[in-house]
């Protein structure tokens, strides 16, 4: 075991926090368990596999990039990185609206995990870097207490939160062969996952996959189209001022009907038409034999060849993932334009592993049956570099609120994805690999990524995780913004002095503030300065922001009653029901009964996202509560 001290003085083997796995969910959890003040170590296989991108080598996308930039908001790091390793940087549906913009950047995997590294054990007070394999928990009456490394060694902690990933008795797939990894040249996590089964955790299995690699210098880039990133390129966190990594392009190609002729040809071979795979993939990242034989109608797929780092020669074939045997992929991958002569460099393979039902969780991230137990990242059923890191945030604030003797906190579906994600999974559980979208979001118009700060830095400030830099950013951009609002929403024009600057308004006598007038479709912040030129001194920023919030306001107050229902359902506590049950209440159906009794939700809105609840059994629930409250007895 080797350990790095981020303290000065003696090692410690006892910890406010311990975290295993130092992927996504256990960078993340690690440096906000010790951000909080948390004594914390993070155990990890080795140094190098901190923050590694397993799979494509990207951070971000739609409803991803909003989970980045809640990360951000919150002083968490994946965003500061993703900027520090960022080759080529692109916000998706830029000529959509505001609310489903997803920031995305390509990323040089060396520099990714380079800057992960140097963010933890440089930038990080509280936090000791431990190497090597967690074998055990240590379980006393009935709660978690500490972790068992492989060399025997034990450590000892008010909280552990468990990130392992696609590591629990992971199982690659290339065609017919088979073999046991945490991921390609990694092995798996074994004893931990035998250790969680025997403890009544219901395991699950899951499946991913990832495309080969391709050498740069066989590919015949003359052919292919190319795809620039933006310019300038916008970062994802409000702390970044400039990307100075070199920007580089990416191409696309796409295959052809005889690609798609050998993928039939060989469909048997490929593990999940043969039956050798059990676990279930996601149905919106598919491989390209699923694909083929779901959308056999199509001429072509579309792949991106996305660099994997500047002074590195592989390119990664995004949108061409697969288990086929090696022979096939070969063959495969040659009819592609520009990859006829294609060498690959690591081939395509899919990977099973264990996930624990999320619905065994707290909102919290902590274990409903072993207390001061944690879990995030894939062994909650979810895929996605940003999927786990906002849970990894979750899960290291609350251990290190629970280690601390304070409170659990829960994120809220009306403040943030991540309250989004976390509902989701601990309510409905998964039934393939869960990943962000837009669309999960019902409040998706007030949930932007462009606002997350706004959203949650106050909050986050005020449980201890915000920083000096950031707090005295967050305040003077708000001041800025709040002074700008004042203003635009004092100035006044008419329908004719607005006709006069060349804005058409209907006719109707009504005086309108500037901040109305930019909530018309057509009408911008350049058209307002033209009526009140003393509005051009406002920054680009602000200018951004008063025109999102003023062409959403309409919308927003639309919204703002179920919002406002929400977080009254929000604040009623059902956690009485954790000791009594919910066997004394009649009027609720037995299926619903156990529902609840096994997901225990925290809160009447929690509850109400159970499937198959009624509001006939939330009024049941609700009048029960107000007579335990009045201390009448059911
Ligand atoms: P990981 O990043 O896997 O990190 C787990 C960490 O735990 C590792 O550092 C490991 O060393 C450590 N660890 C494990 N067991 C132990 C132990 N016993 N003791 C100490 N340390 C331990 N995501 C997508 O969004 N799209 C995709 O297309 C996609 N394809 C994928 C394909 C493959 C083959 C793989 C492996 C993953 C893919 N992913 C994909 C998923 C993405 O990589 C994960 O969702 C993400 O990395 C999960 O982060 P995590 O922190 O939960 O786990």
């Amino acid at each position: 075991m080797r350990r790095e001290v981020r303290q000065i003085g003696q090692l410690m083997s006892r910890y406010d926090v311990i975290v295993v796995g130092g992927g996504h969910a256990g960078c993340e959890a690690a440096a906000t368990a010790a951000r909080s003040g948390a004594r914390t170590a993070l155990v990890t296989f080795s140094r190098d596999n901190l923050g590694t991108l397993s799979c494509n080598p990207a951070i971000g996308g739609l409803g991803k990039g909003h989970l980045v930039r809640e990360i951000d908001a919150l002083d968490g790091v994946m965003g500061r990185v993703a900027d520090a390793a960022g080759i080529q940087f692109r916000v998706l549906n830029r000529r959509k609206g505001p609310a489903v913009r997803g920031p995305r950047a390509q990323a040089d995997r060396a520099l990714y995990r380079r800057a992960m590294a140097s963010e933890l054990s440089e930038r990080t007070p509280n936090l000791e870097l431990v190497f090597g394999e967690v074998i055990d928990l240590k379980v006393q009456d009935g709660q978690v207490g500490g972790v068992v490394l492989a060399d025997g060694q034990e450590l000892v902690a008010g909280a552990v939160v468990l990130t392992t990933g696609t590591f629990l008795r992971g199982l690659i797939h290339i065609g017919e062969e088979r073999r046991p990894a945490g991921r390609m040249g990694e092995n798996p996590s074994v004893r931990l996952a035998e250790r969680l089964l025997a403890s009544g955790f219901a395991l699950g299995r899951l499946k991913t996959g990832t495309p080969a690699r391709l050498h740069r210098d066989s590919i015949n880039w003359s052919a292919l189209d190319v795809q620039e990133g933006d310019d300038p390129p916008e970062p994802f966190s409000s702390l970044t001022t400039r990307i100075t990594n070199r920007q580089v392009p990416c191409h696309i190609t796409r295959t052809v009907a005889a690609t798609h002729d050998i993928i039939r040809a060989n469909i048997d071979r490929a593990p999940v038409y043969s039956g050798q795979i059990d676990g279930r993939g996601p149905r919106y990242c598919p491989s390209i034999e699923d694909k083929v034989v779901r959308f056999g109608d199509r001429e072509g797929h579309q792949i991106f060849l996305e660099p994997e780092g500047l002074d590195d020669p592989t390119i990664y074939p995004n949108g061409i993932s697969t288990s086929l045997p090696k022979d096939v992929q070969d063959t495969m991958l040659r009819t592609v334009p520009g990859l006829e002569r294609v060498q690959i460099l690591q081939y395509a393979y899919a990977i099973e592993y264990d996930f624990i039902d999320p619905r065994a969780l707290y909102p919290s991230l902590e274990s409903k049956q072993m207390p001061r137990l944690f879990l995030a990242g894939q062994i909650n059923g979810t895929t996605g570099y940003e999927e786990a890191a906002a849970q990894g945030l979750v899960a290291g604030l609350n251990a290190s609120r629970l280690a601390g003797g304070q409170e659990a906190v829960s994120f809220s579906r009306a403040n943030s994805y991540i309250g989004v994600m976390i509902d989701d999974l601990v309510t409905r559980g998964v039934s393939e690999p869960y990943r962000m979208f837009t669309s999960r979001a019902e409040f998706r118009l007030a949930l932007r990524a462009d606002n997350a700060a706004e959203r949650l830095t106050s909050w986050g400030d005020r449980l201890g995780l915000i920083g000096t830099e950031r707090r005295n950013q967050f305040v003077s951009r708000e001041n800025e913004y709040q002074s700008a609002r004042r203003l635009i929403d004092a100035l006044q024009t008419t329908p004719s002095a607005a006709t006069k600057a060349g804005l058409h308004l209907n006719q109707d006598g009504q005086k309108r503030s500037a901040f109305d007038l930019l909530s018309y479709p057509d009408i911008g912040f350049e058209d307002i300065c033209r009526v009140w030129p003393e509005l051009s001194g406002i920054g680009f920023k602000v200018q951004e922001r008063l025109a999102t919030d003023a062409k959403y306001a309409v919308y927003l107050d639309r919204q703002r009653e179920d919002f406002e229902r929400l977080q009254k359902d929000e604040g009623i506590d059902l956690s009485v029901f954790d000791a009594s049950g919910y066997g004394g209440i009649p009027g609720l159906s037995n299926e619903l009964r156990s529902k609840l009794e096994s997901i225990r939700p925290r809160s009447i809105a929690q509850a109400r996202q159970i499937e198959g609840m009624t509001p006939a059994a939330l009024v049941v629930l609700t009048a029960h509560l107000r007579r335990h409250r009045d201390g009448v007895s059911a």
